[in-house]
């Protein structure tokens, strides 16, 4: 590279030829790479036909190696950073990396590239104008119920990345969230050999798990909940306010009556005391 700073570089999740021709530039012309997997990249830059100085940056030592990684890009160095698989700050630590160098007024640029939250939306087959990356779980109880309640009444398609180890747990805590008829669409080695996109419900893809052992990698894109149908209000405002001023004559205040009456009708309290006054 030929300015210092830090460039996030997307590479592919499962087929190599993802791998863009920018992505390849930037990772030859870096002064280091900081990797997740250094075994990883290895391969990556193997296939590329490249010998360049890597560093590892993961999440047990990210707050020591990137304090080495700042050091250097301080000093003049370029950095490319990837990841395992797909762009990194994804669902991994090079968020904090990222943060860090904007932080510091470093320049930090993008190489985009794939990423399995994305490639699993559009093969879902559920609704694209709008959606939440909810990424991993929490395998921590407290937090993994709050950030499940947190999204009980969610309207927009939602994106959840698993291991395969932990998907009959969340699939039977997905389904009790959101109900087993709620659609699911379960996207498994997205861009490998292997590739499988299952539309189901949650109360299907449970049941199958529960009897089969989860294999490879996987992405879960679920349904929003329908949209809450707004409804016209039975009462007007100004029959709500007469049925405050019965209550005036009887001697509440105007503020009291429009309590009661909102409580009564299920309109506000401002606008039904505003016709009092
Ligand atoms: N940075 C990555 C990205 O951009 O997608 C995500 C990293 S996160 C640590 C790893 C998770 O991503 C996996 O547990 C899985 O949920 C999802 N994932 C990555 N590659 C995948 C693939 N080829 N097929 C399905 N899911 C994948």
């Amino acid at each position: 590279m030929e300015k210092a700073g830090l460039t996030l570089v997307g590479t592919p999740i499962g087929n190599l030829s993802d791998l863009s021709p920018r992505a390849a530039e930037a990772l030859s012309q870096a002064d280091f790479i900081a990797a997740e997997d250094t075994r990883v990249t290895l391969k990556l830059l193997n296939h590329l036909g490249l010998k360049k100085p890597l560093i590892s940056y993961f999440e047990h030592n990210r707050n020591d190696h990137g304090r080495l990684i700042l050091e250097r890009i301080r000093s003049g160095e370029s950095c490319v950073l990837v990841s395992d698989a797909g762009m990194p700050a994804i669902s991994d630590p090079g968020e904090h990396l990222a943060a860090a160098c904007e932080a510091e007024g470093i320049p930090v640029t993008c190489v985009p590239g794939p990423t399995a939250a994305v490639t699993a939306l559009v093969l879902s087959g559920l609704p694209t104008g709008r959606f939440t990356f909810e990424g991993f779980l929490s395998v921590n109880k407290r937090a993994r119920r709050e950030h499940l309640l947190s999204v009980a009444h969610e309207t927009r398609t939602m994106i959840f990345y698993e291991a395969p180890h932990k998907l009959r747990r969340t699939l039977m805590d997905l389904a009790e969230t959101f109900g087993p008829d709620r659609r699911v669409a379960l996207c498994r080695e997205l861009t490998k050999l292997h590739e499988e996109v299952w539309r189901t419900t949650l109360g299907e893809a449970s049941a199958r798990y529960r009897e089969e052992e989860p294999r490879g990698e996987f992405v879960l894109v679920v349904a929003g909940a329908p949209a809450p149908v707004l409804q016209e209000p039975d009462v007007t405002p100004e029959e709500a306010a007469e049925l405050a001023r019965g209550w005036m004559e009887k001697g509440a205040s105007p503020a009291e009556a429009a309590k009661e009456a909102a409580k009564a009708t299920g309109l506000k309290k401002g606008e039904i005391y505003r016709l009092l006054i």
